[in-house]
C-alpha cells in the first residue's frame, strides 16, 4: 500500500534472522530497509543519513529500545519511529509512544507481526507527509499573506474596497495617499469618492458605480481624480472582485491605476498628430538616405502630390530647375555644419506650376548622433511674393498706365541727373500735360477719362527710347527724361511725334470718341538746372506757356517763364483777398438782333482791377482760378452782380435785357450746388429766370453724361437759356449736339474773323440752318466790321456781339447803349 515507495527505513534489530526477514518483506512492499545490530549502529547512521522512519526493536544488547528513542528526539532532524516489542512489554509501549515514538507493532510469537509491519508503516508514513504537507502549507499561506500584503503596499497599483450601498471605499492601499494626497481616512470618508471626482468625469463615474452589473471590465474605467494640490491625476479603476448578496452588489475590490502620464503621452501624441494633419505647413520626413518616409496633407495641398505618389522618392522631383547645383551644395553644406538650413526654394508644383516656398530643413539623429531622418518644414510663400511684388509695384508704377510714378520717377531722375553730371552729358525733361483733359473727364466721365489716359501713355511711350522714362505724375501730367542728348533738334523731333500722335482722335466708348492735345514744356540738364526739383519746375513753366498761348506744342524754358509761374502763384494767394476788397468787377458786352439791331441782351465778363498790377484779364486769371477751385465763388460773384444790375436796368425800364453768364467746364462738378444757389440769388432779388443765360462750352457736353442732361433740362425747364459757347465744327459735330437741351448757339470769333476768306461761308451758313433745325437761335461772336454784321445778317443768323458794336464796358457805360435802343439798323 505504500504510496511512499523507495522510503528509507532503518531497522535497529539484533536478530538478524529476523532482521532479514523483515527486509525481505518491506522490500517487496517496496520500501528500501538499512539494518542496524546494535542502538549504537542505529543512532550513527541515524546521524550520517536521512530515514523517512525507524524501526526500533524495543531489546537490544546495548540499550532498549526507550533510550534509542530519547536519542533520536535528541537529534537535530526528527525522524518517525515504530517500536517494535512484546507483548509483555505493553507498559513499555505506552511509554514510548508518550516519548515520541509514533506507533507500535506487537512482535508474536506466530510472525503475523511480519504482516502487520508494512501497514503500520504506511499508516505512519502518510500521517507524516499529510503534516508535513499541512505544515508546509501553512507556511505557504503565512508566506502568500505577507506577501501579497507587501506587495499591495509596495506597488504603484492602489487597491480598494468599496461599498456600493454605502456609496464610500471601506479600504484603501497607502498608494491612495502617495498618489492624491488625501490621507486614506479621507478616502474611506462618506462623500469623499463623489467631490474629489473630476467634474466632467462624475456622471461616467457616478453611471458605473450605480449600474447593476459590475461587469469585471479588463479595461477598467478610466476618469480624472483631483489631488489634494487641485491638480488632476488620471486613473483607471479595475475591478477585480464583485460580491454580490440577491440581487445587490454588496462589495466591490479592484485596483485603481495611476495612468496620468500615459494620458499625457497620448495627448502629447494626439496634438502632435493633430498638428501634422492640420497645420498649414507642409511636413516632409525623410530617412539616411534621403528617401520621403512621411508627408502631411498640407504637403499634399502645396505640391499637388499624394503620399502614395512621393513615398519612397528623393525629393530632387519636386525641383525645378530655378535654382542651380551651386544653390544646393550650399544647403547641404548648411545642413551638414549647422543640422539645420533656412530660405526660399522655388518648386515645381505637381501641375506644372512653379511656387515659392520658405523652407526649413533639420536633421534628427539618432541616440549615438547618426543621422536619423532629415525634417522639411516649408509654406507656400508664393502668394507673399506676389504681394510683395505688388506691393512694389504699386509703389513705383502708376495702376492706371502701367508706367512709374512719381516715385519711381524721382528716383530715376535722381540717378539721370547724377550720370549726366559724371559724364558730362545734357538731359532733358519733357512736362507733358493733356489740354482740356480735365473737360472730358467731368463731362463723359472718369471711365472715359481713365480709358483717354491710357491710350496717351500707349502712344506717348511709342515716341521715346528703351533708355528714356516716360512716368505718370498723375491727373493727365506725364514727363519724360530723355537722356545722351546730343542736340535740341533731337529733343524737338520727339515732342513735335508726340503732339503728332496725340493728334489721332481717341475712342473713349462706344460712339464717343476725343480729340485731345497736349502742352509740352522742356528743361535741359545743365542750362535750365542743376538739380531735379528745378528742371522738373522749368519744365512746368514751360508748358504753362505752351498752354497760354494757345496749347498744342511744345517750349523751351526761358527765364521768362519762371516769372510767369511766379505771377500764378501770386494770383492764387490774392484771389480771395482781392473778391472781398471788390477788386473784381463784371463788364457787359451788348448782344443785338442783327435783322434791325436792337440790343437784346448782354454777355457778363469779369475783370480784376489790382491796385498793383492794374487790369487783368480773364484769360489771365480765368485758368488759375479754374485750377484753384476759386472759380465756383468768383462766378457766384457774378451772380450777385448781374442781379443787382438787373434791378437797376428794370428801374430803367429795361426790363427786357436778358444777361449772359460764363460757366467754367470745372464748374460741372459742383453744378448742382451751384445752380441752388444761383436761384437763391435770383429769389432773393426777385428776377425771373428768363432773364438769364448760362453759356456752358463745348467740351461740357462730351460724352454720354446723362446726369448733366438732366440737370441742364431742368435748368432750361425753369425758364433759363442754354448757350453753346465758342462753337468750332473743329471739336464736335452739330449732329453730336443734337438732342441737347439748348436755345442758342454762339459761333466763335476765330469764324467770324475768317468772314470773307474762301470756304468759310458754306460752314457758317450750314452752322445757322442745322441749328435753326434744332430750335437753336444763333448768335455770332467777335464781329468787328460791317462787312462781317451784314453778311451774318443776310445769312439769317439770329444775334450779334462784338467790338463793332462795343467792347465789354462796366455797367454804367451800358447804360448810355441802352438808351440808344437800336444800334444798326
Ligand atoms: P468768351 O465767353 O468767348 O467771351 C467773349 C470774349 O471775346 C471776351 O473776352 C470779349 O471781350 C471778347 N470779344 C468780344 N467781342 C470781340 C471782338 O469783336 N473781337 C475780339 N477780338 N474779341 C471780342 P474777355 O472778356 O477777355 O473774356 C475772355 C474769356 O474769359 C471769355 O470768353 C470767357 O470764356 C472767360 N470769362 C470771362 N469772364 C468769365 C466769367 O465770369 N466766368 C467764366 N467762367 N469765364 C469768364
Ligand atoms: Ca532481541
Ligand atoms: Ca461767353
Amino acid at each position: 500500500m505504500s504510496d511512499i515507495p523507495s522510503a528509507n527505513i532503518l531497522y535497529i534489530e539484533d536478530d538478524l534472522g529476523l532482521a532479514e526477514l523483515v527486509r525481505i518483506k518491506l522490500k517487496r512492499e517496496g520500501y528500501h530497509v538499512v539494518h542496524a545490530e546494535s542502538g549504537c549502529q542505529g543512532m550513527t547512521l541515524l546521524r550520517d543519513r536521512n530515514f523517512d522512519a525507524v524501526l526500533i526493536d524495543f531489546y537490544l544488547p546495548d540499550m532498549n529500545g526507550l533510550e534509542v528513542l530519547k536519542a533520536i528526539q535528541a537529534l537535530p532532524r526528527k525522524t518517525t519511529c515504530i517500536m517494535i516489542s512484546g507483548i509483555d512489554d505493553m507498559q513499555l509501549v505506552v511509554d514510548a509512544i508518550k516519548q515520541g515514538a509514533e506507533d507500535f507493532v506487537l512482535k508474536d510469537s506466530e510472525g503475523a507481526y511480519l504482516e502487520l509491519l508494512p501497514t503500520t508503516l504506511g499508516k505512519v508514513l502518510l500521517k507524516q507527509r499529510l503534516i508535513a504537507e499541512k505544515a508546509a502549507a501553512e507556511l505557504e499561506k503565512n508566506n502568500n499573506e505577507a506577501f501579497y500584503r507587501s506587495l499591495i503596499e509596495h506597488t504603484h497599483v492602489v487597491a480598494w474596497e468599496y461599498l456600493p450601498n454605502a456609496g464610500r471605499f471601506s479600504y484603501v492601499s497607502s498608494q491612495a495617499e502617495k498618489l492624491t494626497g488625501h490621507s486614506r481616512e479621507e478616502w474611506t470618508s462618506d462623500g469623499f469618492w463623489q467631490a474629489s471626482l473630476h467634474p466632467e468625469d462624475y456622471t461616467k463615474v457616478s453611471a458605473f458605480c450605480a449600474s447593476k452589473t459590475h461587469i469585471q471590465d479588463e479595461q477598467g474605467l478610466e476618469f480624472r481624480l483631483l489631488k489634494k494640490d487641485g491638480n488632476e491625476i488620471w486613473l483607471r479603476q479595475i475591478v477585480s472582485v464583485v460580491e454580490t448578496s440577491a440581487e445587490h452588489c454588496t462589495v466591490l475590490r479592484g485596483f485603481l491605476i495611476d495612468i496620468t502620464e500615459s494620458k499625457q503621452a497620448m495627448e502629447k501624441q494626439r496634438l502632435a498628430e493633430l498638428v501634422f494633419d492640420t497645420i498649414h505647413e507642409g511636413i516632409m520626413i525623410t530617412d539616411t538616405h534621403n528617401r520621403i518616409e512621411v508627408v502631411n496633407p498640407a504637403f499634399t495641398k502645396i505640391t499637388g502630390y499624394s503620399f502614395a505618389e512621393v513615398r519612397g522618392q528623393n525629393p530632387r522631383i519636386f525641383g525645378s530647375g530655378l535654382q542651380d547645383a551651386n544653390f544646393y551644395s550650399a544647403l547641404w553644406q548648411s545642413l551638414n555644419e549647422h543640422g539645420h538650413w533656412e530660405g526660399e526654394l522655388w518648386n515645381r508644383h505637381k501641375n506644372g506650376e512653379m511656387y515659392a516656398q520658405s523652407t526649413s530643413i533639420s536633421y534628427v539623429h539618432d541616440e549615438v548622433g547618426n543621422i536619423k531622418r532629415h525634417i522639411a518644414v516649408f509654406g507656400d510663400v508664393t502668394e507673399k511674393k506676389q504681394a510683395e511684388e505688388k506691393i512694389h509695384y504699386q509703389a513705383n508704377y502708376d495702376q492706371l498706365t502701367a508706367l512709374p510714378n512719381r516715385q519711381l520717377f524721382q528716383d530715376r531722375l535722381h540717378s539721370a541727373v547724377a550720370s549726366a553730371k559724371r559724364n558730362h552729358t545734357q538731359l532733358a525733361l519733357l512736362f507733358i500735360d493733356l489740354d482740356r483733359f480735365k473737360e472730358v473727364n467731368d463731362s463723359a466721365g472718369h471711365e472715359a477719362g481713365d480709358r483717354l489716359l491710357m491710350q496717351v501713355a500707349k502712344r506717348l511711350n511709342e515716341c521715346i527710347r528703351e533708355t528714356d522714362t516716360l512716368a505718370r505724375l498723375g491727373g493727365d501730367e506725364f514727363i519724360v527724361i530723355l537722356n545722351n542728348l546730343s542736340s535740341n533738334h533731337d529733343i524737338e523731333n520727339i515732342a513735335r511725334s508726340m503732339l503728332e500722335v496725340l493728334e489721332r482722335p481717341f475712342s473713349l466708348a462706344d460712339g464717343i470718341d476725343a480729340a485731345i492735345s497736349a502742352s509740352i514744356g522742356i528743361a535741359i540738364y545743365p542750362a535750365d538746372g542743376e538739380d531735379g526739383a528745378l528742371l522738373i519746375r522749368h519744365a512746368d513753366a514751360a508748358m504753362y506757356r505752351v498752354k497760354e498761348t494757345g496749347r498744342n506744342g511744345f517750349e523751351f524754358f526761358t527765364a521768362e517763364m519762371n516769372r510767369e509761374a511766379g505771377k500764378r502763384q501770386q494770383f492764387k494767394s490774392a484771389f480771395k483777398d482781392s473778391l472781398e476788397k471788390g477788386e473784381f468787377k463784371v463788364f457787359f458786352q451788348p448782344v443785338w438782333r442783327l435783322c434791325d439791331g436792337k440790343i437784346m441782351g448782354v454777355e457778363a465778363l469779369s475783370r480784376w482791377q489790382h491796385p498793383e498790377w492794374g487790369m487783368v484779364m480773364p484769360d489771365d486769371f480765368i485758368p488759375v482760378a479754374e485750377e484753384s477751385g476759386f472759380i465756383h465763388d468768383l462766378s457766384l460773384f457774378v451772380v450777385k452782380e448781374v442781379a443787382n444790375q438787373i434791378q437797376v436796368w428794370d428801374e430803367q425800364a429795361f426790363n427786357e435785357i436778358s444777361v449772359a453768364i460764363n460757366l467754367s467746364p470745372t464748374q460741372f462738378r459742383r453744378l448742382d450746388d451751384w445752380l441752388t444757389q444761383m436761384h437763391q440769388v435770383l429769389s432773393d432779388h426777385a428776377i425771373s429766370p428768363h432773364r438769364i443765360k448760362l453759356e456752358i462750352t463745348e467740351t461740357a457736353l462730351m460724352g454720354d453724361t446723362l446726369k448733366l442732361m438732366e440737370t441742364l433740362s431742368h435748368v432750361q425747364a425753369s425758364g433759363i437759356g442754354i448757350s453753346l459757347d465758342d462753337f468750332e465744327t473743329g471739336f464736335s459735330s452739330l449732329s453730336r449736339i443734337s438732342g441737347m437741351p439748348l436755345n442758342f448757339i454762339k459761333i466763335d470769333k476765330s469764324f467770324v474773323s475768317q468772314i470773307g476768306q474762301q470756304g468759310q461761308c458754306n460752314v457758317i451758313e450750314a452752322i445757322i440752318s442745322m441749328s435753326h433745325s434744332m430750335d437753336c437761335q444763333v448768335i455770332a461772336e467777335g464781329i468787328e466790321t460791317e462787312e462781317q454784321r451784314e453778311y451774318l445778317k443776310q445769312l439769317g443768323c439770329d444775334f450779334g456781339q462784338g467790338f463793332l458794336c462795343s467792347r465789354p464796358v462796366p455797367a454804367e457805360d451800358l447804360l448810355t447803349l441802352l438808351q440808344k435802343g437800336f444800334l444798326f439798323d
